[in-house]
């Protein structure tokens, strides 16, 4: 039996903060603003995987309200939520990720963030894909005012 999940995530940039992406730092003049680390990648993960399982979504897990959540590792809250996945009796096939950023280009550290992914959810690198997109100027991604990231999960049991 095999199950599609999707998530979606945005999060404003603002100076001051790091460009957090799977759990990498991308070097950039800024960061995603969030309660948590602000981490758009591994919280579009975390939300592809939570409902493929159909087991809810990263906002019921970690509300943003509960002040445990504020500044977490996003990282740990994507490794809590596929333990359940996983307890729930899925595994990973893999997973597909679309970053919207205009900048800076994200190619250069591709290699890293699906290392980083890939280790949190015990997979392999080969299981796991990530692709930088610019928004072409247009809009608040244009605009470098935001980062939004997509993810699509495959999910296998029995
Ligand atoms: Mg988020």
């Amino acid at each position: 039996m095999f199950r599609i999940g999707i998530g979606k995530d945005l999060h404003r940039l603002v100076p001051g903060r790091p460009l957090l992406l799977g759990g990498v730092i991308v070097p950039s003049d800024r960061g995603e603003l969030g309660h948590s680390d602000g981490d758009a990648l591994a919280h579009a993960v975390t939300d592809a995987l939570l409902g493929a399982a159909a087991l809810g979504d990263i906002g019921e897990f970690f509300p943003p309200s509960d002040p445990a959540w504020k500044d977490a590792d996003s990282l740990i809250l994507l490794k809590t939520a596929f333990e359940k996945v996983r307890e729930a009796g899925w595994r990973l096939v893999n997973l597909d990720c679309v970053v919207i950023c205009e900048s800076p280009r994200l190619l250069p550290y591709r290699g890293t963030i699906r290392a980083s992914l890939a280790k949190v959810l015990g997979a392999d690198p080969e299981a796991v894909f990530v692709k930088g997109k610019t928004s072409e100027g247009l809009g608040p991604l244009g605009e470098g005012l935001a980062v939004e990231a997509l993810a699509v999960c495959l999910l296998e049991r029995g």
